[in-house]
C-alpha cells in the first residue's frame, strides 16, 4: 500500500485549527462592506506593532512591496548603493535596482547561511546608502555587528524578516525582535510563511515617525489627501479581509513557532540516530538566536539524486535557492564584474528544505529521516 504522501509544506491542517476564528474575522469584514485599509487594518498594524515592540507598522501590500515602499522612504536613487546577501529571494534585491540605486552582493557565513557581517563593512563605500540584512529561513542575522557602524556612518539598515516572523536575537543581554532593530523592518504575509494570510500582504515597521508618515503617503499613491499628490508612489494596501485573516491567526504564532521548533528538535534527535555522517550537514542556531524555522534547510551531498529519491517515496523537498542573485542574468548589467561569492554558490548546490511546517508528526518526521538513510546507507 501507498503511504500518505508528506508535502514539503501544508496549509489545510493548519486552517482546520483556527477555521472558526477566521471565519468571523470574514464575516465581520463582510458585514461592513469595507475592504480597503481601514479598521481593521488599523487594529491589525496596532496588534503586530505591539507583539514586535517596535512603535509603528504599517500594512501594505506584499513583502515586496514592503522592501520597496522602506528603500522609496529612505530616498534610494541613482548613484546610492546598497548592500545585501545574494543567497535570498529575489525580491531582497530586486527593490534595490527597482528603487534606482545598485546592488552590491556580499557572501555568506556557510554556517547561518545569514550574510557574513565582516563582509558587510570591508564593502562600504561613500555611496553607500542602505544595507538590507535578511533573517534568512527564520534565523536573525548578527545586526548588532553591523548597526553601530553603519548608524555612525549615516547608512540605514533595513531589515527582511520576510521569513522571519517572531523571530528574535540576545542583544545586550536582552532578547529584541527582527523588524525592531533597523530604520525599517519588511515583513511579508504570503500564505507560506510563518504568519501568513490568505493571498498576498505585508508590513513595515519603523521607530521614526518621518519613516512612518512617509511610508503611509508612499502606499496611497503619495497622496495626503485624496486626489492631491505629494510624492509619485504605489498602490500598495493591505486589504481588510486579509487583515481580519491576520489578526485571527496573530494570536498562534508563538505557539506555531514553537512548534516550528519542535520539528527542528525532533529532526536532530533523529538524524542524529541515523548516524549520516559527512552526508548531511543540519541547519545551525547560532548562540542568542531564537530561529523560528521558516525552513529547515539542510547540506546534503548529491542533493538531486536524493530530493528525486524523496520524491519517489511520496516526500515533498524545495530547493532555496538554486542559483545566487549575483549570477542572475537581470542583474548582471547593475553588478561590478568579479563579484564573488562562493560560499552562497557552494550553498545553492547543496541546500534541501525538507518538510517543516507547525503541523508535521513524528511519524512523519522519522518516515522523513529513514528514507534519507535509506538513500545515504542503501
Ligand atoms: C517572501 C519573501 C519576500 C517577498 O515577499 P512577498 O510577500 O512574496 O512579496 C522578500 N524577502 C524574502 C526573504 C522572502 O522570503
Amino acid at each position: 500500500m501507498q503511504e500518505r504522501a508528506i508535502p514539503a509544506f501544508e496549509l489545510t491542517r493548519n486552517y482546520q485549527r483556527i477555521k472558526n476564528e477566521v471565519r468571523q474575522g470574514i464575516d465581520r469584514v463582510l458585514e461592513s462592506q469595507h475592504f480597503i485599509l481601514g479598521k481593521e487594518v488599523q487594529e491589525f498594524e496596532e496588534e503586530v506593532a505591539s507583539y514586535l515592540e517596535v512603535p509603528f507598522a504599517v500594512g501594505c501590500a506584499s513583502g515586496s512591496d514592503a522592501l520597496l515602499l522602506a528603500l522609496m522612504a529612505l530616498g534610494l536613487g541613482e548613484g546610492d548603493e546598497v548592500i545585501t546577501t545574494p543567497f535570498t529571494f529575489f525580491a531582497s534585491a530586486s527593490c534595490i535596482v527597482r528603487s534606482g540605486a545598485k546592488p552590491v552582493f556580499v557572501d555568506i557565513d556557510p554556517e547561518t547561511y545569514n550574510m557574513n557581517s565582516q563582509q558587510v563593512l570591508e564593502a562600504i563605500t561613500p555611496r553607500t546608502k542602505a544595507v538590507i540584512a535578511v533573517h534568512l529561513f527564520g534565523q536573525m542575522c548578527e545586526v548588532e555587528k553591523i548597526a553601530p557602524h553603519l548608524k555612525e556612518r549615516g547608512i540605514a539598515l533595513v531589515e527582511d524578516c520576510a521569513q522571519s516572523f517572531g523571530a528574535w536575537r540576545e542583544i545586550d543581554g536582552a532578547p529584541r525582535r527582527g523588524g525592531s532593530l533597523g530604520e525599517v523592518g519588511c515583513f511579508s504575509f504570503f500564505p507560506t510563511k510563518n504568519l501568513g494570510c490568505y493571498g498576498d500582504g505585508g508590513m513595515v515597521t519603523t521607530s521614526s515617525p518621518e519613516l512612518e508618515k512617509e511610508i503611509r503617503l508612499l502606499r496611497v499613491h503619495g497622496a495626503g489627501q485624496t486626489y492631491f499628490h505629494d510624492k509619485i508612489g504605489l498602490n500598495s494596501r493591505l486589504d481588510a479581509l486579509q487583515a481580519a485573516i491576520l489578526r485571527a491567526r496573530l494570536p498562534h504564532v508563538e505557539e506555531w513557532n514553537r512548534d516550528r521548533r519542535r520539528v527542528a528538535e525532533r529532526y536532530e534527535e533523529l538524524f542524529a540516530q541515523a548516524d549520516l555522517g559527512e552526508a548531511m550537514v543540519l541547519p545551525q542556531e547560532a548562540p542568542g538566536n531564537h530561529h523560528v524555522y521558516h525552513q529547515y534547510v539542510v547540506r546534503a551531498q548529491e542533493r538531486d539524486s536524493l530530493q528525486k529519491f524523496l520524491k519517489e517515496r511520496g516526500i515533498g523537498s524545495r530547493v532555496y535557492y538554486p542559483r545566487s542573485l549575483h549570477r542572475q542574468h537581470c542583474f548582471q548589467e547593475y553588478l561590478d564584474s568579479g563579484v564573488i561569492c562562493p560560499e552562497s554558490e557552494k550553498l545553492c548546490d547543496e541546500c534541501l528544505a525538507l518538510p517543516m511546517f507547525p503541523e508535521l508528526t513524528p511519524e512523519e518526521q522519522e518516515r522523513v529521516v529513514a528514507s534519507v538513510q535509506a538513500f545515504y546507507r542503501g
